[in-house]
């Protein structure tokens, strides 16, 4: 399978060539086709796979083929979770819009509203979005979605996860009825096939999950090590490895903190990353890491997503994920072929029940190994870590999961938005291109 089998134009084409991509991934090779034809996709991909490529290229396609009004109403809005993610998916739309006469422009918090607005109002076809700012700017009346005509919500887990429900049921609700819809998510629980309901019309599905080649490719390590001496074994693998650059997860923005603080402290760069930093530190942080300059950064899961990192060579799950699913991902991070990547988990006893969950996901036992010095508490309890339980683990906040299960279980009560949504389901049911034109 080529671009060119795929029926892309000549400017995307050369776009994608100029990228130095070859051949299509294979979320690209399931995507675009439906989402060409108008059809509104549900796909099931997460980052590294390829799929902004899979939804902006139909989508320029279309916008370029289908030119509308001179003054360039907004035509398709793509929301994503993070800032990170929202740069970094416009980022893909301006070197994939090269060569067309395709505007874009992306909007996020935390910074001045003003450049955002001026850039919206000299026109924009394309506009890359976080929730909060979008809604913002539009009860400013700075900017208008009655003309979308195609709408993109990626890594829609996350966004229920960051309890961003409502906000997409305003942004729905402002939107016209009629246009394309397409929903990108990692993970299918019940919460988002109730949010997939309420927003895609007949939607073809589309799945590049990881699968078990990418896992197989990846070195994979437990150690068993008692909780206390989880930072003194990582201090330890570090520093006797010479690892240049290593990411590390932690369940919770506090122990991202408090473990940064610490690796800091034993002369190792290091910066944390999360949600609750400013997107200057962010920004810098990830700059700092890209470079070299910091060889540690410390991540929970939410703040990794959508982070482009090409070729990490360590990845360590500081304290393994309650969502099995989360430890695929991670890995993932180092997973690229001919790289020589390794994954190592630190489990402490009360993470037994997640190791179980992992090994039964991946279908394999991971390789154990036990270090003179850091071994496990024979008298720890095995009792996993319950939900809400994380002070008493420490002084940390609720992990990230308990508080995600329960933003995303109370936003999902709310049935407001997915009441609209099958109305309009209603309406129709195989939406084509001419549709969504209005
Ligand atoms: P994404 O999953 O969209 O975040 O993309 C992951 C990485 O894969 C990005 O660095 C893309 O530039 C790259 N990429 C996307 N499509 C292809 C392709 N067909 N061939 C090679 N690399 C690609």
């Amino acid at each position: 399978m080529s671009f060119q089998s795929l029926g892309l134009s000549e400017p995307l084409l050369k776009a994608i060539s100029k990228k130095g991509y070859t051949t299509p991934s294979p979320i690209q090779e399931k995507a675009i086709p439906p989402v060409l034809e108008g059809r509104d996709v549900l796909a099931s991909a997460q980052t590294g796979t390829g799929k902004t490529a899979g939804f902006t290229l139909p989508l320029l396609h279309y916008l370029s083929e289908n030119p509308k009004a001179k003054f360039r109403p907004i035509r398709a809005l793509i929301l994503t979770p993070t800032r990170e993610l929202a740069a970094q998916v416009h980022q893909s739309v301006l070197e994939y819009s090269e060569f067309l006469d395709i505007r874009s422009t992306v909007i996020f918090g935390g910074v001045n509203q003003k450049p955002q607005a001026a850039a919206i109002r000299r026109g924009v076809d394309v506009l890359v979005a976080t929730p909060g700012r979008l809604l913002d700017l539009h009860s400013q009346n700075l900017l208008s979605l009655k003309r979308v005509e195609v709408f993109i919500l990626d890594e829609a887990d996350r966004m229920l996860d960051m309890g961003f429900l409502r906000d997409i049921e305003k942004v729905m609700k402002v939107m016209p009825e009629k246009r394309q819809n397409l929903m990108f998510s990692a993970t299918f629980s019940k919460d988002i096939r109730k949010l997939a309901n309420g927003i895609l019309n007949n939607p073809v599905q589309v799945e590049a999950t990881p699968d078990n080649s990418t896992v197989e490719a990846i070195s994979q390590k437990v150690f068993r090590v008692a909780k206390g001496k989880k930072t003194g074994l990582l201090v330890k693998l570090i520093s006797e490895g010479n690892w240049k650059q290593a990411l590390v997860f932690t369940r919770t923005k506090h122990g991202a903190n408090k473990l940064t603080k610490k690796l800091i402290s034993s002369g190792i760069t290091a910066a944390a990353i999360h949600g609750n930093k400013s997107q200057g530190a962010r920004t810098k942080a990830l700059a700092g890491f890209k470079s070299g300059k910091v060889r540690v950064m410390v991540a929970t899961d939410i703040a990794a997503r959508g982070l482009d990192i090409p070729l990490l060579p360590h990845v360590v799950n500081f304290e393994l994920p309650n969502i099995s699913e989360d430890y695929v991902h991670r890995i993932g991070r180092t997973g690229r072929a001919g790289a020589n990547g390794k994954a190592m988990s630190l489990v402490s006893a009360d993470e037994t029940s997640y190791l179980r969950s992992i090994e039964k996901l991946i279908g394999e036992k991971i390789e154990v190994e036990i270090v003179e010095g850091f071994e496990p508490d024979p008298n720890a309890s095995t009792e996993p870590i319950k939900q809400g339980q994380g002070r008493q683990r420490g002084g940390g906040n609720r992990s990230r999961n308990s508080n995600s299960r329960n933003s995303s279980g109370n936003s999902g009560g709310n049935s407001g938005g997915n009441r609209s949504g099958s109305n309009r389901n209603k309406s129709g049911n195989s939406r084509r291109r001419n549709d969504r034109r209005n």
